[in-house]
């Protein structure tokens, strides 16, 4: 007799029986796969053009790479890192972002087996890695991420709450407040950052730039722009928080702030400049995934409220 670790059971009305000898494969290579379009999307979707079309090719001598030379990671190692026809070298980035997406499809798997949730929480974590390495490189989110995010997770989490019992509008709730605590917890902070900043009469490209009078609370921008933090961080948060609800998110802004004050920490080293602008989208994508991971309020609790 098989002992019950060994099985995962998908719940409500279907039940099968799955060995995690095979679920974690198939995690693993599935992450890969879907890293390996994440790559794709990462470069093309901030510059506007079809992730579809045209097919994979070497930037640097436009010849289109052959599938089996397209193979997440192997495809890396055997060609030692080089374009099979130029010999140009293919960024580290390519492989490890594969890498990271397999790893973190085969933790999901573990952690949630074979359910919805972790069908769920592999787009969700896809979405992460999109919206992080695209604001590293660009610092912005696109909304096609953060709030096409937001109306799947929407739709997706209740449905699945719904599906394993839950009373369907108390599911769509849960998710909507969750979306409204991420984004206005984040708004809130932005917002009364801005006011201070232009309180102690800091200058900034934008508002209150060289000719530049300040935004009336009548305008759009005294609501909605914000130096250092973008909309789009916002926007994100509100992703986070339908699909993690009010306090997983409110764990994920903690976790990411203490994240975002490293990274500035050490880029402030690197480059011994501080203040410079960086993207925030990393850190709170690292803060959300931790939040997945840990026990609800695990940060929270260590200041013993
Ligand atoms: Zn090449």
């Amino acid at each position: 007799m098989e002992s019950e670790e060994s099985l995962f059971v998908l719940g409500g009305s279907m039940t099968i029986e799955i060995a995690p000898g095979v679920v974690m494969p198939v995690a693993l290579a599935f992450g890969l796969l879907i890293g390996s379009f994440l790559n794709v999307v990462i470069h093309r979707l901030p510059l506007g053009v079809s992730i579809a079309f045209p097919p994979s090719h070497c930037p640097a001598c436009e010849t289109k790479i052959k599938p089996w030379d397209n193979i997440p990671v192997l495809s890396y190692l055997w060609l030692r890192g080089l374009c099979r026809s130029c010999g140009s070298s293919i960024s580290l980035r390519y492989p490890a972002v594969e890498l990271v997406t397999g790893l973190l499809f085969v933790a999901i798997a573990w952690r949630f087996g074979p359910t919805w949730w972790t069908a769920i929480h592999c787009i969700f974590v896809a979405a992460l890695i999109a919206a992080a390495m695209i604001d590293y490189d660009h610092q912005i989110i696109p909304d096609s991420i953060s709030l096409g995010g937001l109306v799947m997770a929407l739709l997706l989490v209740p449905a699945a709450n719904a599906w394993y019992g839950a009373p369907y509008l108390e599911a769509l709730l849960h998710g909507a407040v969750g979306a409204t605590v991420g984004a206005g917890v984040l708004w809130l902070v932005a917002f009364m950052h801005a006011r201070i900043s232009v309180a102690l009469g800091r200058q900034f490209d934008h508002w209150p730039g060289e000719g530049e009078s300040l935004p009336h609370p009548t305008e759009a921008d005294y609501w909605l722009w914000f130096p250092g933090l973008g909309l789009g961080d916002v926007k994100l948060l509100g992703m986070i928080g339908a699909v993690v609800g009010a306090v997983g998110v409110l764990d994920t802004i903690l976790a990411s702030s203490v994240i975002g004050l490293a990274f500035g920490a050490v880029q402030a080293l690197a480059r011994g400049a501080l203040g410079e602008p960086f993207g925030f989208a990393p850190a709170i994508a690292l803060g959300a995934i931790a939040s997945l991971f840990l026990p609800e309020l695990w940060l929270l609790s260590l200041y013993e409220f």
